[in-house]
C-alpha cells in the first residue's frame, strides 16, 4: 500500500521574524532550520524528541500569518498569489509533519505513542481551521468561477482545493462547521486508538512450540526464525516462537504439518484485537457513527458517497459493479480449487473437511502436486539484495535511472540504506531513494511508500527533487543465509519500488499535483504495474540468482513459476475482493446505535454467497486500511481497479517488448511524470490508445468471465 500523507498544502512558510524565534531553545530545533544535509535529507541524528511538538506548533502559527497574509492582499484574487500560494506554504509543517508521520509508523517507541497523543490531534485542528477559513475559501471561489481560462493543470489544482474546501465543510454555517471539527478531532482519536489496539494486540499474541516433531513441514528458514524469536524472549533452546508477523505466520500456515497448530495461529489472526483489552470492535462502532454524521452534514447520503465522490470511480455503485465482475468467476474457481483440495486430503486419508485454516496448507500441497514447485527451492535465487539489483535494473532499462548507495547518508535507523537516484545519461540528480526493509517491533506490518520531501519547480525553473522512502516486513536473514523473500516479498519489493519511481520521476510543476498525488483509484497503477516484470525471464535471467552458487535461476524453474502464477487465484481474488465488497457495504451504513460488527460481517459474507473455506482478508477489528485512517475507506477496492488499468496497461508492454524503449517512453512521460496534473482516465488513454476493461484482469488471473448482470443486494445491518 501508500502511506497516504494529509495533504497540507497550506500550511506556513517560515519567514524571518516569525514566532519560532521567539524562544531561544527553537534555535536548535533542526525543523526550524534548512536542513544542511545532502539533498535536503531530514538530519535524523539531530532530531530529537523534544523537537517535534514544538516545531509543530511553530508551524501552525505560522500557517495562520501565512493565511492571513494571503486573505489581507489587495489584488484581485489570480491563481498566482492565492491557488499557488497556498500550495507553495508550508514548508516548517511539512517538514516535521513527513518526519514525525514515518517514524511514528516505522520506529515507534513509548515517547513517540505520547507524542502522537497531542501531534495528530493539532495536526488535524489546523488542517480544519484551514480549510473552514470563509475569507480563504472566498478567494478560492473567486478563482475558481474562472477557471476555464487556465492550463490543465492549474485548472485541476484550483479544483481540486475547491473541492478540499467544500468537501471539509467550506459551505456550512457556522454552527455545522464547529460539529464538523469535533467530529474530524473524534475520528483523528479513534484512528489512534484502532492502531495502538491493532500493534499491541498484535505483539501480545505469540505462540511457543517445545516439541519438535510439531515442527514437522516447516521450511528450516521458519524454523530458525523461530528458535531466534524464542531466544529473544529469553527462553531456553529446544522452545520455537511464532507470531502474527507475516514472515512468521504465513509460512506456518502454509506449510506447518501439524494441524492444530495450523489451528491455533489461523485462530489467533482471526481474532486479532477483537476482545480484552485491545478490542477493536467498539472503536469500529464509534468510527461508523462520526462517519455517518459527517457525511450527512456535508450532504452525502452515506460516507461511501462521500468518499467516491472525488476520485475516478465517481460512486459506491460503480465500484461495486465492476468488483461484481470480478467476484463472481473468482468464486467459481474457488469452489474448484476446494474440490481440489479436498480430493487430495482424501487420498492421504483425512477425515475432515477443508477448513479455512486448511487453504494455505493444501494450497501449497496441490501447488506442489501439479506444478512441482518448492517455494523453499524458489526462495533461494531470491535473496533480498538480487532482488533490489533487479529493481534498480528495471527502472535504468525502462527510464534511464540510475542508483547509487550514499553511505554516509543520515538515515534514521542503522538498516535504512540511502541511494541517490540520477539520469543514466546526464548525471543530473533525480531524487534521493531509502529503503527499510526488515521488521522490528516498533515498525508496523505491511509495506508502504511515502517521501520526506516532495517535488516541484521552483519560480526560478529550477527543480526542487524528492526524498522518497520504501518500508518493508520482509524475511531477515538467519545465522546461516541471507535474507532469502517469498514470491509475494518480491512482488511487494516491486510493487513499492513502483510507488516510489511515480514520486522520484515526477515533472508536476505543483506540490500538490506532484507524484502520488493522484485519485486514490489511479495511485495504484504505477504500483501494480511494475509487479509484472518480477517475473519476467528478461529481467530474472539478470537479478535471480542462487545465493550460494551465483547461478541464475534455470528456464525451467521460471516455466514452472509462470504456470503456476494463476494457481490459488480463486482464493487470492475471492480474499481481496471480499474485503473490498465488505469495506463498500460499510461506507453504505448510517447506524443510530451500535451494531453488532461480527453479525454485519456474517451478513455480507452470506449475501456475496462467500464460500465456507474463505474469510475476508482482513476482518474488521485489523483492517487498518479503512480503520486506521480514512485512507482506504470505501477505498478498498481501488487495488482491484488499479489492476483492471494495469493488466491493460501491461499487455501493451507484452506486445511490444517488455523493454520497448517507445512503449516505456510513453508510460514515463504520460502516467509517472504527469501525477495528478490531469484527468487519470485521460492519462492512461494516452498511454494506451483506449478505456480499460476487465477482460485482461481476468486473463491475467486465469479466470472466465461470468454474467455480466451480477449484481450486489445490500445486505441488512441498517
Ligand atoms: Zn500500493
Amino acid at each position: 500500500m501508500k502511506k497516504i500523507l494529509i495533504p497540507l498544502a497550506a500550511a506556513a512558510l517560515l519567514m524571518a521574524g516569525g514566532a519560532c524565534q521567539k524562544k531561544d531553545d527553537m534555535s536548535n530545533n533542526p525543523f526550524l532550520k534548512a536542513y544542511e544535509t545532502p539533498y535536503e535529507i531530514p538530519p535524523f541524528d539531530s532530531i530529537a524528541y523534544e523537537h517535534y511538538l514544538p516545531a509543530l506548533r511553530a508551524g501552525i502559527a505560522q500557517q495562520q500569518a501565512e493565511i492571513d497574509s494571503i486573505v489581507a492582499n489587495p489584488a484581485e484574487p489570480t491563481f498566482e498569489n492565492t491557488i499557488l500560494a497556498l500550495d507553495n506554504s508550508g514548508e516548517v509543517l511539512n517538514k516535521v509533519a513527513y518526519v514525525f508521520f514515518a517514524l511514528d509508523e516505522s520506529n515507534s517507541s513509548d515517547e513517540m505513542v505520547a507524542i502522537a497523543e497531542e501531534f495528530y490531534p493539532l495536526f488535524q485542528d489546523a488542517t480544519d481551521r484551514m480549510t473552514m477559513n470563509d475569507a480563504l475559501f472566498s478567494r478560492i471561489k473567486a478563482v475558481y468561477d474562472k477557471r476555464d481560462a487556465l492550463d490543465t493543470d492549474q485548472r485541476r489544482l484550483t479544483e481540486d482545493y475547491y473541492k478540499r474546501f467544500t468537501r471539509n465543510g467550506a459551505l456550512l454555517s457556522a454552527e455545522d462547521k464547529e460539529q464538523l471539527k469535533a467530529l474530524n478531532a473524534e475520528l483523528s482519536n479513534l484512528y489512534l486508538t484502532f492502531n495502538k489496539n491493532l500493534l499491541n494486540a498484535t505483539n501480545a499474541f505469540s505462540i511457543t512450540v517445545t516439541d519438535s516433531t510439531r515442527l514437522a513441514g516447516l521450511p528450516a528458514s521458519s524454523v530458525a526464525q523461530a528458535a531466534e524469536a524464542a531466544a529473544e524472549r529469553g527462553l531456553p533452546e529446544g522452545n520455537w516462537v511464532f507470531t502474527l508477523h507475516a514472515p512468521s505466520r504465513l509460512p506456518l500456515l502454509q506449510y506447518a504439518s501439524d494441524r492444530e497448530l495450523r489451528r491455533q495461529m489461523y485462530e489467533g489472526y482471526t481474532s486479532l484485537a477483537s476482545s480484552g483489552e485491545y478490542n477493536n470492535l467498539p472503536v469500529i462502532n464509534k468510527i461508523l457513527q462520526a462517519r455517518a454524521k459527517k457525511a450527512k452534514l456535508l450532504g452525502f447520503k452515506d460516507f461511501g458517497a462521500y468518499m467516491t465522490d472525488n476520485v475516478m470511480a465517481k460512486t459506491t455503485e460503480n465500484a461495486e459493479n465492476l468488483l461484481m465482475q470480478i467476484w463472481r468467476p473468482a468464486v467459481e474457481r474457488v469452489h474448484e480449487e476446494v474440490a481440489e483440495m479436498q480430493a487430495l486430503a482424501n487420498a492421504e486419508g483425512a477425515d475432515f473437511t477443508i477448513a479455512p485454516y486448511d487453504y494455505y496448507y493444501y494450497a501449497e500441497k496441490v501447488r506442489q502436486k501439479k506444478y512441482d514447485l518448492d517455494e523453499a527451492k524458489v526462495r533461494e535465487y531470491f535473496a533480498l539484495d538480487s532482488v533490489r539489483n533487479g529493481i534498480f535494473s528495471m527502472a535504468e532499462k525502462l527510464y534511464g535511472v540510475k542508483f547509487t548507495e550514499m553511505p554516509d547518508a543520515p538515515k534514521y535507523y542503522d538498516e535504512v540504506t540511502v541511494y541517490d537516484v540520477t539520469d543514466a545519461a546526464t548525471g543530473e540528480h533525480v531524487a534521493v531513494f531509502m529503503t527499510d526493509y526488515f521488521p522490528r517491533a516498533s515498525k508496523r506490518q505491511g509495506a508502504w511508500m511515502s517521501e520526506f520531501k516532495g517535488s516541484s519547480l521552483n519560480a526560478d525553473s529550477t527543480w526542487s527533487r524528492p526524498v522518497i522512502y520504501n518500508v518493508g516486513n520482509f524475511s531477515r536473514p538467519t545465522a546461516d543465509a541471507p535474507a532469502l523473500l517469498t514470491l509475494d516479498e518480491v512482488e511487494t519489493m516491486f510493487h513499492e519500488f513502483g510507488h516510489g519511481l511515480h514520486g522520484m520521476l515526477s515533472r508536476a510543476r505543483y506540490k500538490g499535483q506532484a507524484g502520488t498525488n493522484v485519485d486514490r483509484d489511479f495511485v495504484e497503477l504505477p504500483s501494480q504495474i511494475h509487479e509484472h516484470w518480477a517475473l519476467e525471464p528478461e529481467l530474472l535471467a539478470k537479478y535471480a540468482r542462487h545465493y550460494k552458487t551465483g547461478e541464475p535461476i534455470p528456464a525451467e524453474l521460471v516455466a514452472k513459476l509462470q504456470a503456476a502464477s494463476t494457481h490459488n487465484m480463486g482464493f487470492t481474488t475471492a480474499e481481496l475482493a471480499g474485503a473490498a465488497l465488505l469495506d463498500l457495504q460499510y461506507g453504505k451504513l448510517n447506524p443510530e446505535g451500535d451494531i453488532d460488527v461480527a453479525e454485519f460481517e456474517k451478513n455480507v459474507a452470506v449475501q456475496l454467497g462467500m464460500p465456507a473455506e474463505l474469510t475476508f482478508r482482513y476482518r474488521s477489528p485489523y483492517f487498518k486500511h479503512i480503520f486506521g485512517s480514512d485512507g482506504y475507506a470505501s477505498g478498498y477496492y481501488t487495488y482491484l481497479w488499479a489492476e483492471v488499468l494495469d493488466t491493460d496497461g501491461f499487455e501493451l508492454f507484452k506486445e511490444k517488448g517488455i523493454f520497448d524503449p517507445e512503449t516505456a517512453r510513453k508510460f514515463k512521460e504520460n502516467v509517472l511524470e504527469k501525477g495528478g496534473s490531469e484527468d487519470p482516465m485521460t492519462l492512461f488513454v494516452n498511454f494506451r490508445g483506449h478505456e480499460p476493461s476487465v477482460d485482461a484482469l481476468l486473463r491475467h488471473r486465469g479466470l472466465k468471465p461470468s454474467s455480466p448482470k451480477a449484481k450486489l443486494d445490500s445486505p441488512s445491518g441498517k
